[in-house]
């Protein structure tokens, strides 16, 4: 029997899960898949690790399976499918771990209890994230479970890059720049060596492209700034969400729209960025293929906002060796990686065109002071890898 570790990651209203088995001593992909629409239409889908699907369950409009039975159904499913392998525990993505976990920990009721503390730093995401772990403590005490933290891979900022300018009270009462993506940049950081010594070891930008997206400075693979901040609505333009506004707008919007909490979170989350600003989509695939010129303006200030951050984080770092595209539009638009890099050929880099087409690795000119890279992130990956790690008693939390 060898070992597989389940993945789950759970939104507010759908659950993502994947498999994977330990082979030859390295985990290997195996079935993945969602429960997608649990409190309205419920829908599940398995896929083999070649993308094939494997699995598919809808249920009537109106059905609530919510997060009990999503998880359950997943679980039931999963330990079907795992005839050669026994599950030896459950890693779970968390997005807060605060400033209390710097890495990923084994989760008990008392860890729970104070990663509940954190919702009210990620109220979008953290309740739900920490549903799973509660139903499955309760109703299987005995299967391990691990949580694996969005913010921990950026605590490695120095505590100025962490620091807001607002009163020394709010900072140490945790107002202050958490950074997130960190699983994917972690990953990230840790195929580097293999791809390339130089940024490795040097300075690199790492850019997070997709619905929500973000841009990480790494000195020697270890986080030193982030453009994410106090939440995940900081700094570039996303699919939905603003990035950084003046918060001078935040009091107008309530002074003279008379706008409360709730309305500018969804105003700032939910119909901003992409979506926002071309009135079309928050999709960035529909809007560069789109005609009408809201969606140009759309994707020119997406390209905007990461010229100008990529500056603040190359500043950061005092120079840079290397640029790394990942996530949806990162790995998968060649149109917005080349827009990118001639905004950026005042720092040395340049596009070898035909091997940004083709999805590179590579994408720089064999010539460019600066290399430049397009590497699927894996944040699953690394959450497995942390959660049989530690396990294992190979890694300490
Ligand atoms: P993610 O959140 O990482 O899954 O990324 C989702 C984003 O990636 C969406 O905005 C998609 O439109 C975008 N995306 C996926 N494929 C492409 C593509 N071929 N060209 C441009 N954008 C893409």
């Amino acid at each position: 029997m060898t070992d597989a570790i389940l993945v789950l990651n759970a939104g507010s209203s759908s659950i993502k899960f994947s498999v994977f088995e330990a082979q030859g001593g390295k985990l290997e992909p195996g079935v993945r898949g969602q429960a997608e629409g649990l409190y309205t239409k419920p829908r599940f889908v398995a896929k083999s690790a070649a993308g094939a699907v494997v699995a598919e369950k809808s249920w009537e409009e109106g059905t609530t399976l919510g997060h009990v039975g999503g998880v359950a159904h997943i679980g039931g499913w999963v330990s079907e499918q795992l005839a050669s392998s026994r599950l030896v525990g459950v890693g779970h993505r968390v997005v807060h771990g605060g400033l209390d976990y710097s890495q990923p920990v084994r989760l008990d009721a008392s860890v729970v209890t104070s990663l509940e503390k954190y919702i009210p730093l990620a109220p979008l995401h953290q309740p739900h994230n920490l549903k799973p772990i509660e139903l499955l403590l309760q109703r299987q005490p005995d299967l391990p479970q691990v949580a694996c933290f969005d913010t921990s891979f950026h605590r490695s900022n120095p505590e100025i890059a962490q620091r807001f300018a607002l009163p020394a009270e709010l900072h140490d009462a945790g107002v202050r720049r958490y950074g997130f993506h960190g699983l994917s940049y972690e990953y990230i950081a840790s195929v580097l060596p293999k791809v390339d010594a130089r940024a490795a070891s040097g300075r690199t930008v790492v850019l997070h492209l997709g619905n929500g997206s973000s841009m990480c400075a790494l000195a020697g693979g270890k986080s030193v700034a982030s453009t994410m901040g106090f939440t995940a609505v900081e700094g570039l333009m996303m699919g939905t969400r603003c990035g950084a506004i003046d918060p001078g707008v935040i009091l107008y919007l309530m002074d003279q729209r008379g706008m409360d909490t709730r309305a500018i979170e969804k105003l700032i989350y939910n119909q901003s960025g992409l979506l926002g600003v071309s009135g079309i989509s928050s999709d960035m695939r529909v809007l560069l293929g789109h005609e009408d010129p809201r969606a140009a303006l759309a994707v020119d200030l997406f390209l905007y906002r990461i010229r100008r951050e990529l500056g603040s984080l190359v500043a950061a770092l005092g120079g840079i060796d290397a640029l790394v595209f990942t996530a949806g539009i990162g790995e998968n638009s060649a149109v917005v990686r080349e827009r990118v890099i001639a905004d950026a050929a005042w720092l040395g880099v340049s596009i070898d065109a035909a091997a940004n087409a083709s999805g590179g690795p590579r994408i720089s000119a064999a010539d460019s002071k600066v290399s430049a890279w397009t590497l699927p992130t894996n944040e699953e990956l690394m959450i497995a890898t942390h959660t049989w790690r530690l396990l294992q008693g190979r890694e300490s939390s």
